[in-house]
């Protein structure tokens, strides 16, 4: 019999029952350490004071009127996001996966508006992610996603991930935009060189088409900056985000220049529940603290000791895992058993991880973390990745 909740998701055994910052415990009471983060979700750790607060003062103020009237909490909000980036202008939606969309309506509506409506599509990279919508998952292509799902959404032309050349060949006089996440978090944490990502701005300058990056992993102090791009010191035309955006809250959003939201009038793109007053007082109460001068130097520094610690590691359990890649506070550990073995072991020791491709497990805590709980993460996988090598070393013998 099919269970109630329809089984779409292959789920550990474990459920959670309370969260505080990088812990989270069981319907047991059993303690973990954090870091999957809600997939990259709970940016300021599980129930932050700060926006705990901001949560039940507009929860018991107002909650929701649509966006038949203006709401000022989300005009506060855009006009930080857009202080704060290369933006001019917002649109706030509830998901990641929607404010992709939206995104990639502002894209073809650019060109339509611009008088090249012939232009239309978009240039994706392979072992890209951007979520699970009929259009997105034809961006993304891979057969995980789409099969069973045809006919698939047109408009979306890949790829090689990092292949400057093959995307030159692709560009043709339909060609509307390049589309790209700086870092791939699903795909198996596969960071861009930041010559890709500024080569990509010459080639959209070039031939006028749109950068539309996918910040919804990256973005929101991720990467130690408030979004990735700017490591590289270029900027895109439109950007959508989302996980870390509400701390848990769920919201999204997408970003853009005033060039590039010409078409975006009244009527053009609209959300019932996006942007309402209680969504809006929990995302500007996240940027509250991510706009903390020290905020985002600390995340960075915390990266840098993890990276190190982790780099140690891969050191002396070659056998166990590969490398450490990726950047700030997105780290993948590229293992040589299968990925969900590890995920599971570490999870039986108190440590939340998740998966990635490429057989990667997925280091994602939240932004608060400190040397505590690295040194805590550090002997947890030390431990798990010790009983390892020396399972196999037991196997070999025998
Ligand atoms: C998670 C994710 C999405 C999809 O977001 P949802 O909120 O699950 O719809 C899209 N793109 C990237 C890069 C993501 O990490």
């Amino acid at each position: 019999m099919i269970p109630a909740v329809m089984p779409t998701y292959a789920r550990a055994d474990v459920a959670f029952e309370r969260g505080e910052g990088a812990y989270l415990f069981d319907t047991d009471g059993r303690r973990y350490l954090d870091f999957a983060a809600g997939i990259a979700v709970m940016s300021l750790g599980h129930c932050h004071p700060h926006v705990v607060r901001a949560l039940k003062d507009q929860g018991s103020k107002l909650w929701h009127t649509s966006n038949l009237f203006r709401i000022p909490e989300q005009e506060k909000l855009a006009r930080r996001l857009v202080e704060a980036t290369f933006a001019d202008t917002v649109f706030f939606s509830n998901s990641g996966v929607e404010a992709w969309e939206g995104a990639t309506k502002l894209v073809r509506k650019y060109h339509y508006a611009t008088g090249n409506p012939k232009r239309w599509r978009i240039i994706t990279a392979s072992g890209a992610f951007h979520g699970r919508t009929l259009a997105a998952i034809a961006a993304a292509k891979s057969e995980k996603l789409t099969k069973g799902f045809g006919p698939i959404v047109d408009g979306f032309d890949q790829v090689a991930w990092g292949n400057l050349n093959e995307l030159r060949a692709a560009i043709t006089d339909e060609t509307a935009a390049i589309h790209v996440e700086p870092i791939q978090g699903e795909g198996g944490v596969r960071a861009a060189s930041l010559d890709y990502l500024r080569e990509l701005r010459r080639v959209c300058d070039e031939f006028g088409l749109l950068l539309f990056l996918d910040e919804i992993q990256t973005g929101y102090g991720r990467t130690g900056k408030l979004f990735a791009h700017e490591w590289a010191g270029v900027t895109p035309d439109v950007m959508c985000v989302a996980k870390g955006i509400g701390s848990g809250f769920p919201m999204g959003a997408f970003l853009a220049t005033e060039k590039a939201a010409i078409g975006m009038t009244a009527g053009a793109h609209g959300t019932t529940y996006g942007g309402n007053p209680l969504a809006m007082a929990v995302g500007n109460a996240v940027l509250d603290v991510m706009l903390e001068p020290g905020f985002l130097p600390r995340v960075r520094k915390t990266a840098g000791a993890l990276w190190d610690r982790l780099s140690a590691l891969v050191s002396r359990h070659g056998a166990v895992v590969e490398e450490v890649r990726g950047a700030g506070l997105l780290l993948g550990l590229k293992c040589v058993h299968p990925n969900t073995e590890i995920i599971d072991d570490l999870r039986a020791e108190g440590m939340i991880v998740a998966p990635a491709g490429e057989n990667v497990i997925r280091l994602l805590p939240s932004l608060i973390i400190g040397e505590a709980e690295i040194e805590e993460a550090i002997t947890i996988l030390d431990r798990v990745f010790t009983r390892r090598t020396a399972g196999e070393q037991q196997a070999k013998a025998v």
